[in-house]
């Protein structure tokens, strides 16, 4: 009934709309709902040296479970929140999640926090993340920010100077989902970054595709030659595990090693 109620206030803003264009809406409506409500998460996926074991970092990943839906994944509800000026918000709270978890873990272990370009453009980003560590009393060594390149495609100096200041405080940055875009080796001369994280697509199609052999064993190259850390995403396999860490890649993050998680309280 409850449902009903609601369709029925929402039919006349509704009736111009196309069918995806009313779910679009919903689901925006609903987004709202969640950030005000707490209805967001944050869980965390462990990423492990591959020579060792070790678990070195985990990923903080939002997580919302739609009282409806079910799982709505970030992939589809962090381009809404971009869209509709809810990832700053979203954004603190994650920052401030993921610092406060940190400290509950061993003080070796890092976290590392993916960041929207757009929460570099509105220019409160240093100031969120210093926050952030001064609440939790976090290390901010402990820290890895993990940014695409989108955020180096915005255009003037601003990103530049903010990268730069986030690794004067001793803040890690990562390059996600490399391999992907345009892959600019320009980029990685000229930012200050201390991790390049391989997108999982090339793990997933590492055994029968020897392009994604080549790629690899390229990026873990340059990487190693650059004095980064260099992360493999999506191992699911033991043959993968192992191949990765033979050709020299330092991180593995995968489903092999454990999917995100809720942190453990005490
Ligand atoms: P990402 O930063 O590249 O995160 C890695 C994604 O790979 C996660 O998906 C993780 O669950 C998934 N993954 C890890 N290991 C495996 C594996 O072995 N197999 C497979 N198939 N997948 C694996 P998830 O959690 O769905 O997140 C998707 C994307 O959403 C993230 O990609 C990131 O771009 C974005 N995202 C998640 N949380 C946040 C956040 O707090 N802020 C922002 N701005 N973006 C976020
Ligand atoms: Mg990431
Ligand atoms: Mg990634
Ligand atoms: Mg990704």
């Amino acid at each position: 009934a409850a449902k009903g109620e609601r369709r029925g206030t929402c039919r006349s803003f509704e009736a111009g709309m196309d069918a995806a264009a009313q779910e679009k809406n919903r689901l925006e409506i609903d987004l709202r709902a969640a950030v005000r409500e707490g209805g967001l998460a944050v869980h965390y996926q462990p990423i492990v040296d591959l020579q060792s074991g070790q678990v070195e970092c985990y990923e903080a990943l939002l997580r919302w479970n739609h009282p409806e839906r079910g799982a709505v994944p970030p992939d589809v509800f962090v381009p809404l929140a971009e869209e509709i000026g809810l990832i700053d918000q979203i954004g603190r709270f994650v920052l401030g999640s993921a610092c406060s978890a940190a400290m509950q873990w061993p003080d070796h272990v890092k976290v590392a926090v993916n960041v929207s370009p757009l929460q570099f453009r509105n220019g409160n980003l240093l100031s969120t993340v210093i926050n952030a560590l001064s609440t939790s009393g976090l290390a901010a060594e402990r820290l890895e920010l993990e940014i695409t390149e989108a955020v180096l495609m915005e255009k003037g100096p601003r990103p530049s100077a903010i990268i730069r200041n986030l690794r004067a405080f001793g803040i890690g940055i990562s390059l996600d989902d490399f391999g992907t875009g345009y892959s600019s080796l320009s980029y990685l001369l000229n930012y200050p970054f201390t991790k390049i994280k391989i997108d999982k697509s090339f793990i997933l199609n590492l055994h029968h595709e020897a392009n994604s052999r080549a790629v690899i064993r390229a990026v873990i190259g340059l990487g190693r030659s650059l004095g980064l850390i260099v992360t493999a995403e999506g191992i699911e396999s033991d043959m993968e595990r192992e191949y990765l860490r033979d050709e020299g890649c330092t991180q593995g993050q995968g489903y092999l090693f454990g999917k995100a998680m809720p942190a453990m309280t005490n």
